[in-house]
């Protein structure tokens, strides 16, 4: 049973879950040392490796994101070695603070608010100075700029003792990502975002280069160590107790998304991308994000009108949807509006009209 006036989440994260999705969660629970369980496992992997694009194991945690973040910064940068975190928003702001508070030693490329990292910058910073590990925002989901990773990768793999880290935590699913074409070492992303699951899950792909670094490392921690990860993969089960109803619901959602095909899905988020800012330049609202690099999965509108995104959320409440404020130091001076996972073009633009309609009322 689900409560009823449920309002639709237009956040980006946690995004609305479709009603299958919530009820595969309610399967009969299985014991994660069984022979259903590894089953359960390997469909898994096979499915994941042809969502990231990649040959290599897909780790499956029970974390959100953020423990991934730290497994990677953990096990991936030695002692006495340095990582660069190319920053620009709030999200790649943490991670580096993730890295440092592993006691990491850290340097940044960082970038103004809305605007996305070059090749050059990554170049120019590898040509002086050598680091272990470059860490990458894919899509920055404060400022709704997708960063671009493929070209940072040609770089970053120009060097052989420096792996490229990268978090595509609201992009995966959404927007597009090529984990091995583009130089990948680690693709790391979380459950409720694109990839439209309930929050619980984080998955990560990973290179052999990077479990080669990891028994570098002497200090990896215990619950992210990932080199004990990767020896009961190989078994097709996980050092300690998984979430096995979120695993249920991801396996099935992964069917779903190949039902779709993957192409078909990133060309779905474009299209709500392309909606959305359509719409945004007949109402005389600005983007945030640098041309060019505007997100597939979330659009950061700049509030030129002055409203009051508060009353925007307390209306558009009315209207069955959950609204988004902006987030950190943008909060408030700009909004977001969600078109990822699950969202249809039709649902995008039902949001659009009731934001249409607070937008007359409040210009009154
Ligand atoms: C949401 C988000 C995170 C944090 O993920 P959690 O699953 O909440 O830990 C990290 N990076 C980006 C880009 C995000 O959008």
């Amino acid at each position: 049973m689900r409560t009823e006036n449920h309002k639709k989440l237009v956040l980006p994260g946690p995004v609305e879950v479709r009603p299958e999705i919530l009820d595969a969660q309610a399967e009969w629970m299985i014991g994660h040392r069984s022979a259903a369980f590894a089953e359960l496992f390997a469909r898994m992997q096979t499915k994941l490796r042809l969502a990231f694009k990649t040959q290599n194991r897909v780790f499956v945690q029970g974390s959100s994101g953020t423990g991934l973040w730290e497994g990677a910064s953990r096990n991936c940068i030695r002692d006495g070695r340095k990582a660069l975190h190319l920053i620009g928003g709030a999200f790649s702001e943490r991670w580096a603070d993730v890295s440092r508070l592993n006691g990491k030693e850290v340097d940044v490329i960082e970038v103004p608010w809305g605007e996305a990292h070059t090749a050059e910058m990554v170049q120019a910073a590898l040509q002086k100075e050598q680091y272990d590990v470059v860490c990458a925002v894919h899509n920055e989901t404060s400022t709704g700029v997708t960063h671009p990773i493929r070209e940072i990768g040609e770089v970053v793999r120009q060097y052989e003792d420096t792996l490229f880290l990268v978090d595509t935590v609201s992009g995966f699913l959404g927007a597009e990502l090529r984990t091995d074409d583009w130089g990948i070492d680690v693709a790391l992303t979380s459950s409720q975002k694109a990839f439209a699951l309930p929050p619980g899950l984080a998955f990560a792909a990973v290179s052999d280069r990077v479990l080669e670094r990891a028994k570098q490392v002497t200090n990896r921690g215990y619950y992210f160590d990932f080199i004990e990860i990767d020896t009961l993969l190989q078994k097709n089960n996980t050092p300690s107790t998984p979430p096995v109803s979120l695993m249920f619901a991801a396996d099935r959602q992964l069917d779903d998304v190949m039902t779709e095909g993957l192409e078909n899905r990133w060309a779905r988020h474009i299209q709500m991308r392309d909606i959305t800012h359509a719409w945004a330049h007949n109402r005389g609202l600005a983007l945030y994000a640098q041309d060019g690099y505007r997100s597939p999965t979330v659009t950061t509108l700049a509030n030129t009108k002055g409203f009051s995104v508060d009353d925007m959320a307390k209306f558009m409440g009315g209207k069955g949807f959950s609204m988004d404020k902006g987030y950190g130091k943008i909060k408030g001076k700009t909004f977001r509006i969600a078109h990822m996972g699950d969202m249809s073009v039709s649902t995008l633009e039902e949001v659009l009209s009731g934001l249409d309609e607070f937008l007359v009322g409040d210009s009154q």
